[in-house]
């Protein structure tokens, strides 16, 4: 199988995938261009109908809708502009096999294998915790949303605001919901307690506490 690398979490649909935020570092400039060249000289794996986007909100708008392979390694199309662009850091395994002039050939197995990339992820502790927090189905989505409006009262922050969840927690009766201008929120369903903040970088896994 190919070995996932540069998969980055998505701010909509929270994964296990590492946030490239946490992992910009210095790059020896060489071995930099380098690599970027590298990125750009695989081979296409798979075309997708969407296009990615950057997630460091630079205004970059063509960040690829490809895969890409060197028979080894599998990567989005967009990975070179995060390492040209942000100094994203990459695995050092990775980084030697791209060094090592290997020419890119076409893959026996198309197959993706990210549980590696899903580990150094948390080895640089660039993923976000979200132990307990599970995606809502568009039918539970749509109830826990009419049970929220129905116990917020007009002065609570977010009265009349199209909510979208992006996960809920059962244990503790909790959803994460994006509002319309990219803040998030954890509100408690039973009294519509709250908390804001401005984005991923604030999240803490925490309870909300009692009657606040
Ligand atoms: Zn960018």
């Amino acid at each position: 199988m190919l070995e996932a690398v540069g998969y980055w979490f998505n701010d909509r649909a929270p994964s296990g995938y590492p946030r490239p935020q946490k992992l910009v570092a210095t790059w020896e400039p060489v071995q930099r261009k380098a690599v970027v060249a590298y990125l750009r000289a695989g081979l296409t794996l798979e075309t997708y109908r969407g296009k990615s986007h950057c997630r460091f909100a630079c205004g970059e708008q063509d960040m690829g809708h490809r895969d890409y392979t060197d028979g080894v390694f599998a990567w989005p199309e967009g990975l070179p502009h995060y390492v040209e662009k942000h100094a994203v850091r990459l695995p050092d395994h990775f980084v030697a096999h791209a060094l090592s002039g290997t020419p890119p050939v076409e893959p026996k197995v198309k197959r993706i294998d990210d549980r590696p990339w899903l580990r150094w992820g948390v080895a640089q502790d660039a993923t976000v915790e979200l132990t307990g927090w599970d995606a809502l189905g568009w039918e539970d989505q749509k109830k826990v949303l009419e049970r929220l409006h129905a116990r917020i009262a007009p002065g609570h922050p977010l009265h009349q605001k199209e909510l979208e969840v992006l996960v809920g927690r059962r244990s503790t009766d909790e959803l994460l919901v994006l509002l319309p201008d990219g803040t998030m929120a954890v509100v408690r369903l039973s009294d519509a307690s709250t908390r804001l903040f401005a984005s991923w970088d604030e999240w803490l896994p925490r309870s909300l506490p009692t009657g606040c």
